[in-house]
């Protein structure tokens, strides 16, 4: 079926390079609850923050600042910039690993962070600003049930995600239950859940719909070695228990890595890990990502993951998140609105359009199956902002977490690393102000191609990166059968995100 592109407001002014809060400015529809303008920003310029008076909700009375938030190292991986090193760094470890969140203490964090010159600040903890950077929209302004978010962060607590959430104007928001590094966690404090079953009452988040946790990068379902395959299935059990104390009901993860054995058996443990911890729980829904990679990464196509739901005994207990950026650089085109169409229609006839439980709103540095995971500012790669006015007009989306993972990161003013959360709040806005938009129409077409814009010369980077690497392994193959095979498998191991 073909999205809905009929719209009688488009709203976005922004195209300078400076930021335009639009908000109060231009009403985005009828309703007197409204959404806001939308907003995207260069990156460097963006110091405004949204003030707001506007729009009451009762989500934002609780303000921010009532409660003590640390936040300590930031995001999830955002991925993204980990795959244009991975040639360098598949020795250090640290670095292909995605960063860590959870409960971890700002001491523990500079203490097991390895150095990194650019994120030498982010371990420094700070309060989050009483003032949100944007309100919540109310999901009934707007035409089609779009919840959408942001991975945000859970330092000092599993309940700050939620304070974090709505310091961003996020309708749906993952997290991490626990370090990402660490195979051994303390359990959530009693404190820290009471707080978030609070605070999700609060703030009306409706967690067992609107919050989709991400599973632990250490863990590897398909790991084939006993110890090991006992040690991952621990740590996802471990996650699961978390989300059913937590009243989440969707808990996300990668399905694995064959570690170069046959892709069936790989499959077979993942479903045997997932029914075993299926019943040793009641509720919790084990959502499959789909991946970018290729060689051993079990994920990166709808029939990988079709073969584990296929083994699965409870099929109400498994489901699948696409990751827009993935199945992008996996081969699924989602750029035009018949090709979004298309790819839709594959995943109903493969997987099934019923398991569809979440999404991961993510734009591409990398050009099209380049099997490669670089997540991109929305509408600023190389899939750009009409894939996403797909997403967001396609109705069969409604009401699923939507969470952004995108990169946050930009120069501080001394020249270090900071995170700029503006940028997740913005982009909310931005994604929002899609829905009901008419894509044909000049001011649409300003804006994609001021994104484009933004992010060019990262993708001729990456673009070049992919040409040569592709004439590398052509080479190579040629030379020697078997060069490409290892290659690849060498690639996936930095996956992530
Ligand atoms: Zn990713
Ligand atoms: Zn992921």
């Amino acid at each position: 079926m073909m999205p809905c592109l009929q719209s009688p407001t488009s709203v976005y002014l922004l195209l300078s390079t400076r930021i335009v809060h639009t908000d109060s400015e231009v009403p985005l529809r009828k309703s007197p609850r409204k959404t806001k303008g939308a907003i995207m920003e260069d990156s460097v310029a963006r110091t405004t923050i949204s003030k707001a008076s506007r729009t009451s909700k009762v989500e934002t009375k609780t303000r921010a600042a009532k409660r003590k938030v640390v936040e300590t190292s930031p995001e999830p991986e955002i991925a993204s910039e980990e795959e244009t090193e991975i040639k360098q760094v598949k020795k250090r470890k640290t670095l292909v690993k995605p960063k860590v969140e959870g409960e971890q203490s700002a001491a523990e964090e500079l203490k097991t962070v390895a150095p990194k010159k650019q994120r030498a600040t982010k371990t420094k903890a700070k309060p989050e600003d009483a003032m949100p950077l944007a309100e919540r929209t109310a999901i009934a302004s707007l035409k089609k049930a779009m919840r959408i978010g942001a991975h945000v962060s859970s330092a000092g607590g599993v309940h700050n995600s939620i304070t974090n959430a709505v310091h961003i104007g996020a309708n749906a928001f993952a997290l991490f239950l626990k370090s990402q590094r660490k195979w051994q966690n303390p359990p959530i404090t009693a404190e820290a859940r009471d707080g978030f079953r609070n605070l999700s009452k609060t703030h009306k988040f409706e967690v067992h719909q609107h919050c989709l946790p991400h599973g632990s990068y250490l863990v590897n379902l398909a790991q084939a070695e006993k110890e090991k395959a006992d040690q991952a299935y621990g740590a996802f059990l471990d996650d699961l228990q978390r989300c059913e104390s937590l009243g989440i009901r969707l808990y996300n993860f990668h399905p694995g890595n064959t570690n170069g054995d046959a892709r069936d058996a790989a499959i077979g443990r993942i479903a045997a890990q997932l029914n075993r911890a299926h019943k040793a729980t009641k509720t919790v829904v084990t959502v499959l990502e789909n991946m970018a990679g290729q060689g051993n990464v079990v994920g990166s196509t709808f029939e990988d993951l079709r073969d584990i739901i296929a083994l699965i005994d409870d099929k109400t207990r498994v489901g699948v998140c696409i990751d827009t950026c993935h199945a992008f650089a996996a081969g699924y085109d989602l750029r035009s609105p018949e090709a979004f169409a298309a790819t839709m229609a594959k995943f109903d006839e493969v997987v099934g359009s019923k398991y569809l439980r979440a999404l991961h709103l993510n734009d591409s540095k990398a050009p099209f199956a380049s099997h490669r995971d670089l997540h991109a500012n929305i509408g600023t790669g190389f899939l750009g902002l009409r894939a996403f006015h797909n997403v967001m007009n396609y109705n069969s989306l409604v009401e699923l977490p939507m969470v952004l993972e995108t990169p946050i990161d930009r120069p501080g003013p001394d020249g270090k690393t900071v995170e700029d959360k503006q940028i997740w709040a913005d982009e909310i806005k931005l994604l929002e102000s899609l829905i009901g938009m008419d894509a044909e129409t000049a001011e649409f077409s300003a804006l994609e191609e001021k994104l484009q814009a933004q992010g060019a010369s990262e993708r001729t980077k990456v673009q070049d990166q992919v040409d040569r690497k592709g004439a590398k392994d052509a080479k190579k193959a040629s030379a020697k059968p078997r060069g490409k095979k290892k290659k690849a498998e060498e690639d996936s191991d930095g996956e992530s995100g």
